[in-house]
């Protein structure tokens, strides 16, 4: 069958997702990594199902969505099986049940209590499995949401006595700076945190046990240096938001 004629907006956004694909390479390299270890979630709050399907066409295959309201259409649209969904933004108690049927990975876990939520909807929707990453808060920052890293390890217990959610990782939404660079400690301390967790034996067995969720348009080559295995990248592929009023 003959391939239809790609559009310039599709071969323009083929060519930002090739770009990063480079970059995330050179970076794992750079660290004496495998880039195999490192996958690239396409961030796309904000644009259309059309622009998602462009990225599919272009190879992506995960999505990074962080509202469950916006995302439930535009999963509709794309498709449930045609990528693999990751709730990346805060998850408010009323959408967990949404959330749950929606996503394949939620990063944004922070309490116990959503925790046991999640496990009870789990049950609940016979959903068997759903992956959870914990988010930690390493700044202190009041208006952010994430554990302390001090929380971690009563959610960790917590996540011990679920049968149905598989604690895959950490993820961290650092302070923004213009400098990206400033951000790298943070980036290690959540590495630090991850090794710590690991040879506690939360993340059981194998290379991908212990996920670090990390990384943004200007700083997922750092992040990749220190250690991220999931780069959240959204502007760098699809261009600037436009705000929302
Ligand atoms: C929007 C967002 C991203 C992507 O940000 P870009 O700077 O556009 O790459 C990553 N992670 C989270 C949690 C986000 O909300």
């Amino acid at each position: 069958m003959p391939e239809a004629t790609p559009s310039t907006e599709t071969e323009t956004l083929r060519a930002r997702l090739a770009r990063v694909g480079e970059r995330i390479d050179a970076s794992a390299r750079r660290a004496g990594r495998t880039p195999e270890d490192v996958t690239l979630i396409a961030v796309s709050k904000t644009h259309a199902a059309e622009a998602l399907r462009q990225a599919v066409a272009a190879g992506a295959r995960d999505f990074g969505e962080n509202r469950v309201q916006e995302a439930e259409g535009k999963i509709a649209e794309v498709g449930r099986d045609a990528a693999r969904w990751h709730l990346i933004g805060h998850l408010q108690t009323n959408k967990a049940r949404r959330a749950v049927r929606l996503f394949d990975v939620i990063h944004t876990l922070d309490s116990v209590a959503l925790v046991e939520r999640l496990e009870r909807l789990c049950i609940e929707e016979e959903r068997e499995r759903l992956e959870v990453l914990i988010q930690v808060d390493l700044a202190g920052e009041a208006t952010k949401a994430g554990a302390s890293a001090e929380q971690v390890p009563e959610i960790v217990a917590a996540l011990k006595t679920c049968e149905r959610l598989r604690l895959a990782g950490l993820m961290l939404l650092p302070p923004f700076f213009e400098e990206a660079e400033r951000v790298r400690p943070f980036f290690r301390r959540l590495r630090s945190l991850r090794d710590g967790l690991r040879a506690a034996g939360a993340f059981g067995a194998g290379s991908r046990e212990g996920e670090l969720s990390m990384g943004m348009s200007h700083d997922y080559e750092i992040a990749i240096e220190e250690g991220a295995t999931l780069v959240r990248v959204g502007t760098a592929i699809f261009g600037a938001r436009t705000p929302v009023a």
